[in-house]
């Protein structure tokens, strides 16, 4: 028994399993993605007042909860309207009348953030005219906000979901453009980001830069909270004021491309001016992003920007002979994966495996010509829809000196004897690692550290005794 299993698991190596696995159709081993809600939760945490809830069942909001609480290490607040077999059945208005009354009245919030789970999505249920219904039967008051986002879960993922409840918020929040009223302010959307220092450092460079913003969302300080001895309900999210301003906005910058088609296509339709970036990670990443604001402020850059790119770069400088043709594979989000291809790229690293589950045509587009514009990313192949089985084919039959991706990708690493430096979303056996950003200038030395520090630890690690060096 015993050597059937070793022999298995030694083929499960070879490069005629990686064709077999690679061959399959019909069958998705552990996707690189999170469902629809679980984005559409996230998004609405970032609010001020904002009370998400989930249309559907209880076991997934439990789920996305526990998911995000895994990740922050903070309570997530949300509640569902548990829709069971009877619902399935008669459908859910009911679930979602009575969910509402006891939500609004038990926890107070401003704002009630709805989004849907499989179960609702695949009985039909038509939420708009539930809300209508439940308002006509007196259970919330009739000027109550409630910001609406169907999130089936069968097609799209997290981004989707945060994407469709960005577009319901400011739909149900925001008054009408009016072009007497253009407010002053530049509306920066972050994306879907789980780094609450990146929101943070976002909000640092835009004040440096005396540029009238309003990060939307902004969830910083929801999950991410003070421990000060009292529990907070709605410890912060973006002001209510600005979000009612928010078609009003000057204009609009998207800090991730592939995580908000939807509302920029809402906004570009109401006028409202649009530009989106990739996320801005690595020197040109963050420099596209500055020079944005600063196109935006019409100012120079301030000097204190200019010192901080240039201690990067100083950074790269001391350690780029420790990543220069080293072997990479990565996995994540579209968004993550262009900053992070870009970065490596920068510092003469090779991206070899690239596997992202959420691709679209635009985005291995654009990573193909990221990729082609480097000689640095000549061995790279992007793996279009795949998932993390096939990604440990990969590792096992063409080796890489490093992973980099979230904590689900720790077995494959391991299978591989490869370190796996823990970049997206879920870190869930690290601590701390969202309370430093990646994006920016000060992003640049993160990554560096992160990676360039497991290098070494893992020389330090292995080297016989002639070669464990004071000096690395
Ligand atoms: S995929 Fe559907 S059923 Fe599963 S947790 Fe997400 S919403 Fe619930």
């Amino acid at each position: 028994m015993e050597t059937c299993t070793k022999a298995t698991k030694a083929w499960l190596n070879t490069a005629e399993y990686r064709e077999k696995n690679f061959a399959r159709e019909k069958l998705v081993i552990n996707p690189a993605k999170a469902c629809q809600p679980l984005g559409a939760l996230l998004c609405a945490l970032g609010v001020e007042g904002c009370l998400p809830f989930t249309h559907g069942s209880q076991g997934c909001t439990a789920y996305f909860r526990s998911t995000l609480s895994r990740h922050f290490r903070e309570p997530v607040a949300a509640v569902s309207d548990s829709m069971t077999e009877d619902s399935a059945v008669f459908g859910g208005q009911g679930n979602m009348i009575e969910g509402l009354k006891n939500a609004h009245a038990v926890y107070d919030p401003k704002v009630i953030a709805i989004f849907t789970s499989c179960m609702a999505e695949v009985i039909g249920d038509d939420i708009k005219a539930y809300l209508g219904n439940t308002k006509e039967q007196g259970a919330i008051p009739q000027d109550f906000p409630v910001a609406l986002a169907n999130t089936p879960s069968f097609k799209g993922s997290h981004i989707t979901g945060y994407d469709s409840m960005l577009k319901g918020l400011i739909e149900c929040l925001a008054t009408p453009r009016q072009e007497d009223k253009i407010n002053d302010r530049l509306y920066v959307v972050p994306g879907f980001d789980t780094y609450t220092a990146n929101l943070r450092e976002y909000k640092r460079l835009l004040k440096v830069m005396e540029a009238p913003f309003t990060l939307l969302p902004d969830y910083s300080d929801v999950v991410d909270s003070p421990n000060l001895g009292t529990y907070e309900l709605y410890p912060g999210g973006t002001p209510f004021t600005e979000m009612n301003e928010a078609l009003n906005a000057a204009s609009y910058l998207c800090l991730q491309t592939y995580s908000t088609p939807t509302t920029r296509k809402y906004l570009a339709s109401l006028e409202v001016p649009v530009e989106a970036l990739n996320m801005p990670i690595g020197i040109a990443g963050t420099d596209k992003f500055i020079e944005a604001v600063a196109k935006f402020t019409g100012k120079d850059v301030p000097e204190e920007i200019t010192i901080e790119r240039g201690r990067s770069l100083d950074a790269m400088t001391d350690s780029h002979q420790y990543m220069h043709g080293k072997r990479f594979a990565l996995f994540g989000d579209p968004d993550l994966l262009m900053g992070l291809v870009s970065f490596l790229l920068e510092m003469g690293a090779e991206p070899v495996h690239i596997v992202c589950t959420n691709s679209t045509p635009l985005f291995k587009k654009a990573m193909e010509s990221l990729l082609t514009s480097s000689p640095y990313g000549q061995q790279a192949t992007l793996y279009a829809g795949k998932d993390l089985w096939h990604l440990r084919s990969l590792l096992v039959t063409e080796p890489v000196d490093m992973l980099i991706g979230d904590s689900h990708g720790k077995w494959a690493a391991r299978d591989a004897d490869i370190p796996l430096v823990r970049v997206g979303f879920p870190i869930t056996d690290r601590v701390n690692l969202h309370r430093y950003p990646i994006i920016g200038y000060a992003g640049v030395i993160n990554l560096i550290t992160m990676i360039v520090n497991t290098f070494m630890e893992e020389l330090d690690r292995t080297s016989s005794d002639p070669y464990f060096e004071m000096m690395r």
